[in-house]
Formats: C-alpha cells, sequence, structure tokens
C-alpha cells in the first residue's frame, strides 16, 4: 500500500497553501517541504476534520492554538492513516447490517496488523545482514548535519579505540561498534544503524571530564545493543525497505535524519544499557548522570535533533533515573590526565574551537 501522498499545507496565516509530501508512518505525519525540509505530526497533535467517502482525500487540522490545517490526496490514503492511527480510525458508515460485519472485519484486520508489527519489525531486524544495517548507518550519518570532518590525530584516536574496546569488550553488542569523532562545535553524539557511533567534537571540548565522555559513549553503546535505529529506520521507512534491494540505497531519501530521533522507552533502555556497560566495564557510570544535571543547564543552545533533547523523558528525569541506577556503585577509570588531554586534543586546539564558538556565539 502507498504510504507516501501530495499535501498542502495552511499555516493559518497566509491564505495559500504550500506544496508538502506527506507520508504515513508509524510514529505521525512526516511532512516534506519544497525546500527540503520535514517535519513530523504526531499521531496525538492533530484531528481529521473531514474525509471524503471514497478514503482518497483527507483534511486534518493541528490541535491547540495554531491553526494549522492539512489536505491529505491519493489513492487508499484513509486506509493507509487507519493502520498506523488507531485512535483516528473512522467510524462506521453505513448502519446496515452487511457495513457493520463488513467495519468488524476490516477493524480485526487493521488491529491485527498494529499488534503485529512490532513483533514482524524485530523479526525482520533479527535478520538484517549487517552489511546493510552499516549501509544504512552511512547514508544517516551523513544526512546529519556537522558530520563529514572526521578527526584523526594519532594520540587522540588511540585512546579513542582504547575507550571504545574497554567499553565493548563485555557489552554484548550485535556489530562491532565503529565509534568515531567528527569536527564540530555541537554537543551531540549519536548511534546509526550498523553499531556507527559519533560523537561530535564539541562534546568532547564540553565535557569536563572524561567519565562524562565515557557515559554519553556507553549510552549509544546502549542504543545499538537494541539496535534501535534500525528499528527506527523500519518505522519510518517501512517493513518493505528490506525488499527494496539489496542493503537498499538510502542516499537521497528524505527525512533519514528523523531515524535518530529515539521515544522516550528507547533512551530509557539506552541509559539503563548504558549504565551495566560502564559498570561491567569497572568505569565510574555517574559520568552521564553529571552530563545531564549540565545540559538540563544549556538547554537551548542544544541543536533540536540532538539525540539528549529530543524525546520526553526530560533531562532532569533522566538525570534521577540514571543516578538511581548507579546506586552506591563506584568504578575506577582506567585512563590517565594525559590520555584525557590526547582525546580532547583528537581534532587539534580544543580550546580553538571554544574561541571560535565565542566568536560565532557574539554575532549572533
Ligand atoms: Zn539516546
Amino acid at each position: 500500500m502507498a504510504r507516501q501522498f501530495s499535501g498542502t499545507l495552511y499555516d493559518g496565516q497566509s491564505a495559500a497553501g504550500i506544496d508538502v509530501m506527506v507520508e504515513i508512518v508509524s510514529v505521525g505525519l512526516m511532512l516534506t517541504k519544497p525546500d527540503g525540509s520535514t517535519d513530523i505530526w504526531p499521531y496525538d497533535s492533530f484531528t481529521v476534520m473531514s474525509a471524503k467517502r471514497d478514503g482518497n482525500r483527507i483534511a486534518v487540522s493541528r490541535v491547540g492554538a495554531s491553526d494549522e490545517r492539512l489536505t491529505i490526496a491519493g489513492s487508499g490514503v484513509r486506509d493507509a492513516l487507519d493502520i498506523y492511527a488507531p485512535q483516528h480510525r473512522r467510524k462506521s458508515g453505513r448502519d446496515t447490517k452487511q457495513a457493520i460485519l463488513v467495519s468488524l472485519a476490516i477493524i480485526a484486520t487493521l488491529a491485527g496488523l498494529y499488534f503485529a508489527y512490532p513483533v514482524l519489525k524485530n523479526a525482520v531486524v533479527a535478520v538484517i545482514p549487517e552489511s546493510w544495517a552499516v549501509a544504512w548507518g552511512e547514508a544517516v550519518v551523513d544526512s546529519v548535519p556537522g558530520t563529514g570532518d572526521t578527526c584523526d590525530d594519532p594520540a587522540g584516536m588511540a585512546v579513542l579505540q582504547r575507550l571504545t574496546e574497554a567499553l565493548t569488550v563485555n557489552a554484548d553488542l550485535p556489530y562491532d561498534a565503529r565509534v568515531r569523532v567528527d569536527k564540530s562545535r555541537t554537543v551531540n553524539a549519536f548511534a546509526a544503524p550498523g553499531g556507527q557511533v559519533v560523537l561530535l567534537s564539541g562534546l568532547i571540548t564540553d565535557a569536563e571530564t572524561m567519565d562524562e565522555v565515557a557515559g554519553v559513549l556507553a549510552h549509544e553503546l546502549g542504543h545499538v545493543r537494541h539496535k534501535h535505529a534500525l528499528k527506527r529506520l523500519i518505522d519510518i521507512f517501512g517493513i518493505q525497505i528490506v525488499f527494496s534491494g539489496i542493503g537498499g540505497d538510502l542516499g537521497t531519501a528524505g527525512g533519514l535524519i528523523m531515524v535518530l530521533s529515539y521515544g522516550r522507552d528507547d533512551e530509557r533502555e539506552a541509559d539503563e544499557t548504558g549504565i551495566e556497560i560502564l559498570k561491567k566495564a569497572g568505569m565510574p557510570a555517574d559520568g552521564l548522570v553529571r552530563f545531564f544535571d549540565r545540559l538540563a543547564t544549556k538547554r537551548a543552545e542544544m541543536p533540536n535533533f540532538s539525540d539528549f533533547l529530543s524525546t520526553h523523558p526530560s533531562l532532569n528525569e533522566r538525570s534521577m533515573a540514571t543516578r538511581a541506577m548507579v546506586g552506591d556503585y563506584v568504578g575506577k577509570m582506567p585512563f590517565s590526565e594525559e590520555d584525557w588531554q590526547a582525546l580532547r586534543w583528537i581534532c587539534g586546539d580544543p580550546d580553538a574551537d571554544n574561541e571560535e564558538a565565542e566568536e560565532a556565539e557574539g554575532t549572533e
């Protein structure tokens, strides 16, 4: 079933609508605007205002103060919405016995699909070859602003390698972790499909101790352990991605960055697994807690796609939850101050980076 439709977006301010591409994905309506930017309307953020009888055109309206409206047209659009959003499922139309029976049959089928989906998804994720996941992961990484300038100072690389090995040796990961640092002022890190973890250098220069970097890396390895990125990819692009050719070419697909916006359950699971990974490695586990605490005070500077801000559990909530998981455990960092400095210099002089950042803030 086609899940991609053409739509017109009315922003409530100007009368003219904007042509958008609308994809019905498991988390909501994904809008792609003419300039290529994307937006997600979660299913609980809008109501269905009207639907044509033939099911080929619907109009939805954003809940709340905004007057945003969207019309979506295309064969089967109503059915597609029904599958993904049971809360918007249409009421039984004609009041005849047969219509009710047919509706019941449809609802039973849709409910079956709805409940079977997670099972089906996990089964598919389990059999996707690592090489496909890696190829998709590379496309996802390339879609993130600030990536591409990978740092390779030998001393810094050696410390990163040791840190990665120390954390992964007992981490029970489905893939080899491929960890790299890309030069960027942004404080961010993410785990893409196929075990690829990118730390932006802004995160390292912003961190006060190596414990914090280890904590963030352990959290990302938590996403790797549970293949969260691959599951999100399938949520967004559909199970048919697996049938779209060997290693499916995602190079030009829009909305790839949405793969990295995990839900609250995934974040909790990654926090929990991250703490477990730190403990197994014998490292201090409170670095992640301190990282959340510090970030909470500088939320405004963070990019909105950041792994650490994009989802519902607030930083305070996550700080408290991870603190509880750490308990009275105390670890020891198997790295020297010299190692930490080498890591800080992996992209060159970290202070030069900070000066640039201050200048840039001053001019904005
Ligand atoms: Zn995360």
